[in-house]
């Protein structure tokens, strides 16, 4: 049997950039580790659509987010906090981590922070410095109106951070024109690659701050990263093997154009609700994102047993819920190295795993919507 990964992730890879992870290990300190380096930033730029230098980290995408935090913020001083999930949450915890007084403006798991709220939240802590945000809340599929957020955050003196890590590359994000002042982003979603890289990128207002902030960190001190890219080198080791393998990712996002990119996502997505919905189940999130679809586990069925069977059975690995949703969604990603096909598969086998569990559905309903949807997006 085949095995098929639909985690928001990791995700599946290209075959390209398998193949450069079988090459060689080579020196990272070299004219040519420079130059993949350099070529790499300057994809990376591209994809988080910003003339700033981005950043690679050689940690997973929760690394980038704790130098965000301890790279821009003294202990004590106050930062904003939109929670969605448990993505938000782990700006929670990070914030406490380095003792960030915290105000959080936060909504139960399915719905999103809307831009009223942090105006009102903004307005009423005029001395908080950061905003914390999340623009692909993955643990419930909900997608946060970033822009929006963008255009209020810029009219104060705080700074917007965002966590793209599973939205960048799967759905809209422009760092420079929506001012966005940090951006996290990871290897292993939309990216194409194995975990083990997280970027940030940094604006101008953003860096004033860091600059005026003690240093509390080592490895992550963002100044660093600042420093050596500034001749293409990273301070530390980095994972080189994976740099190389990202540089390939990167020349598929290119060739395929940003917004055919992020188009096809959305395509994908609004198909993917369509045949989720004429199965006869229900999407949880209020304000779905392009990256994953989020389904209700229906009354009376054993929701984390569904997907064990759906795996063991027909090979297709499904994300359960976290934490208090664990057994209440399931969580289907199409972000990536997925196409229309792969998703047709998934939403079959899922039909066929609940056929078998004695729903009542109507065989190739979901098939068939999806289907429908993509035929009349075209
Ligand atoms: C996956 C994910 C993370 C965490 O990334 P790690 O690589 O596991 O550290 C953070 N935020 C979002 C929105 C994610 O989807």
């Amino acid at each position: 049997m085949k095995s098929r990964l639909f985690t928001p992730g990791p995700t599946p890879v290209p075959e390209e950039t398998l193949l450069e992870l079988a090459k060689p290990v080579t020196y990272h300190r070299s004219a040519e580790a420079k130059a993949i380096l350099a070529e790499l930033t300057d994809g990376l730029k591209y994809v988080f659509q910003t003339t700033q230098p981005v950043y690679t980290l050689t940690c997973s995408g929760t690394g980038g987010m704790e130098a965000v935090v301890s790279s821009t913020l003294a202990a004590g001083e106050k930062a904003i906090l939109c929670t969605a999930g448990r993505w938000g949450e782990r700006w929670r915890g990070i914030l406490k981590a380095f003792g960030v007084n915290i105000v959080a403006v936060e909504v139960p798991y399915g719905q999103a922070v809307t831009p009223e709220m942090l105006h009102q939240a903004l307005a009423a802590h005029p001395d908080a410095k950061v905003v914390f945000s999340t623009l692909s809340e993955t643990s419930t599929g909900v997608g946060h109106d970033i822009e929006a957020f963008g255009r209020i955050v810029a009219t104060t003196d705080a700074l917007l951070a965002v966590d793209a890590i599973s939205g960048l590359g799967a759905m809209e994000c422009r760092m420079d024109a929506w001012k966005l002042d940090l951006v996290v982003s990871g290897s292993q979603k939309a990216l194409m690659l194995p975990p083990g890289l997280a970027y940030v990128a940094v604006s101008e207002k953003a860096w004033q701050k860091i600059d005026a902030t003690p240093v509390r960190n080592f490895y992550f001190d963002l100044r660093r990263y600042r420093k050596s890219l500034a001749e293409n080198d990273t301070p530390f080791t980095p994972a080189n093997t994976l740099i190389k393998a990202q540089r390939a990712s990167l020349q598929r996002i290119r060739a395929e154009g940003l917004e055919n990119l992020w188009a096809r996502h959305h395509r994908l997505a609004a198909a993917c609700r369509a045949g989720v919905e004429a199965m006869g189940l229900k999407i949880f999130a209020q304000r779905p994102n392009n990256a994953l679809t989020v389904i209700q586990v229906p009354p009376g069925l054993d929701g984390t047993a569904t997907l064990k069977r759906l795996e063991k059975q027909y090979g297709y690995k499904l994300a359960d819920g976290q934490d208090t949703l664990k057994g209440q969604i399931w969580r289907l990603s199409h972000m990536g190295y997925v196409d229309s096909f792969d998703v047709l598969g998934a939403l079959a086998a899922l039909e066929l795993v609940l056929l078998e569990s004695g729903m009542n559905l109507e065989p190739g309903a979901g098939v068939a919507a999806f289907q429908k949807a993509l035929a009349a997006a075209r």
